[in-house]
């Protein structure tokens, strides 16, 4: 275990380091060895009251947050992001020790998270309504009002990109925000709300309160003052989010949930490249990540050359401690551990082929094989369902029609990714997928300037680009009578 110093345990509420109201703690674990690192406050309903008082007296009209300049909000955001490119290493450093990933991939995630920061800080001050060419004697405006005081709750598998992807187009839009990072990984948002102080965003601007979901995360769900929340996890818990929302004040709700996503490869693809796609596509942060790409289709032509192919890499994926320089790290914890090898084991049962991986790897901490499996059925559970562990399914296809609706057959439209030299081909199949993003001859390319997010059970709202701010602002039509007559 690296030598990484914990500087912030407890909540942070109105720009100050408090205890819970109830005094408790809880453990984060570390996930290659299974031990704890460290005790956090554990923050429940009492403590998100508190931290919502803060964040709705932030909001005050004459607050200094919502009198401040639009480009003032955008100058600070771009000091947010100067901190984090400072301590990127040490921000780096603590990921890895909190969720395992490999600590080079998590350093160039903190990094990346600065160019989302500078993007919505570019955007404060260019926040535009319309004027409206309305029928009758009036002149009509619209004016983008900050929707208000905003829960977010973030997941363990990305924690410092999804609080980014969360607080700066919020801030940019002049919000307030209660956020919760996920029970597993609670460290790097506390370290970053360390960060969003020093950059001298005005008390109760943003609150963090690590906890559980059923407890704080219920609690922020079901706040009569939280006038919307921002949601990334499984659908399951999507569906409760929006339940409560829907019963308690009709908040509104962004949901980034779960995928199984396509990627279909056809005849005319060069193998080694598609294989390699593929590979980043189901493996990347070993793959614990909504959109990856784990149902992958490939034409009959060049199927098992590509099975052969995608095979080899899988073997040669390495995988220990993050730490050192290996491609894949631990699961995250020992739930998801479990529920991964689950599935190994169904895809096993029901007949597929494993021709790569199919356990755990070695005998401490979360870690599992790279796996893939060949000749997977559309019927079976690991086609169908969310796997979030390193797993390749790979099925094979014949024509175009039949894959575009064996593509779309899912609950989910998270992304699709297709790979083909034809364009008419591409074009085809963008035109007919169901899908939130679609790649072309690539995969989770995913940047500041585009919106991200799902169709169908994937999701409601954009997060990134302009829709991602959008989703933070509420819209104000004015209508003004007009002189009828000249005045003089
Ligand atoms: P996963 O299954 O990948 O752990 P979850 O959807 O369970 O993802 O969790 C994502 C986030 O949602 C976490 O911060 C978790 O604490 C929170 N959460 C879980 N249950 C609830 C709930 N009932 N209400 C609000 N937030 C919840």
């Amino acid at each position: 275990m690296a030598n990484v110093e914990i500087k912030y345990t407890k909540l942070f509420i109105n720009n100050e380091w408090v205890d819970a109201v109830s005094k408790k703690t809880f453990p984060t674990i570390n996930p290659q060895d299974e031990s704890v690192i460290i005790q956090v406050a554990e923050g429940d309903k009492a403590d998100v009251d508190k931290a919502v008082e803060a964040a709705v007296k932030a909001f005050q009209r004459y607050s200094e947050w919502r009198t401040m300049d639009a480009s003032q909000r955008g100058r600070l955001l771009l000091k947010l992001a100067d901190l984090v490119e400072r301590d990127y290493k040490y921000l780096g450093d603590l990921e890895t020790l909190d969720c395992g990933k490999p600590v080079e991939q998590a350093k160039t995630e903190v990094l990346w998270t600065t160019t989302i920061l500078r993007y919505y800080a570019g955007k404060a001050d260019k926040i535009l309504g319309n004027t409206i060419p309305a029928d009758g004697e009036v002149l009509s405006f619209t004016m983008k009002d900050p929707v208000g005081v905003c829960g977010q709750i973030l997941p363990w598998n990305y924690p410092i990109p999804m609080f980014v992807w969360k607080i700066a187009p919020a801030l940019a839009a002049g919000c307030t925000i209660v956020l919760k990072p996920a029970e597993q990984t609670p460290l790097t948002a506390l370290a970053m709300a360390a960060l969003i102080k020093e950059a001298g965003f005005p008390p109760g601007v943003v609150n963090v309160i690590p906890g559980y979901g059923p407890t704080a995360g219920a609690a922020l769900t079901n706040h009569p003052k939280v006038d919307k929340v921002a949601f990334t996890g499984s659908t399951e818990v999507g569906r409760i989010i929006m339940s409560a929302a829907a019963a308690v004040n009709l908040k509104r709700v962004t949901l980034e949930l779960g995928g199984k996503s396509p990627l279909v490869i056809f005849n005319d693809a060069d193998v080694e490249k598609a294989a390699n796609i593929a590979h980043r596509a189901a493996f990347a942060n070993a793959g614990q990540c909504c959109v990856a790409g784990t149902r992958t289709y490939v034409q009959s032509g060049i199927y098992d050359k590509f099975v052969a192919k995608a095979t080899e890499i899988a073997k040669k994926r390495t995988v220990g401690n993050p730490y050192t320089d290996v491609q894949q790290g631990p699961q995250i914890d020992t739930e998801m551990f479990n529920k991964v090898l689950g599935y190994i084991e169904a895809g096993k049962k029901e007949g597929a082929k494993c021709v790569a991986g199919g356990g755990r790897f070695g005998n401490v901490g979360y870690f599992i094989q790279p796996t893939v499996f060949a000749d997977v059925k559309d019927d079976m559970k690991i086609a169908r369902e969310e796997i979030f562990g390193p797993v390749q399914s790979i099925l094979k296809f014949e024509t175009f029609e039949e894959i575009v609706d064996r593509a779309n057959d899912s609950n989910y439209g998270l992304g699709a990714g297709v790979i083909t030299n034809d364009i008419t081909t591409a074009l085809a199949f963008i035109k007919h997928v169901r899908a939130g993003t679609v790649w072309v001859n690539t995969y989770e390319h995913v940047v500041a300037q585009t919106p991200f997010g799902g169709f169908r059970e994937s999701g409601i709202g954009r997060e990134l680009g302009e829709d991602g701010i959008q989703q933070y602002l509420e819209t104000k039509t004015v209508t003004m009578e007009l002189p009828k007559k000249p005045l003089l």
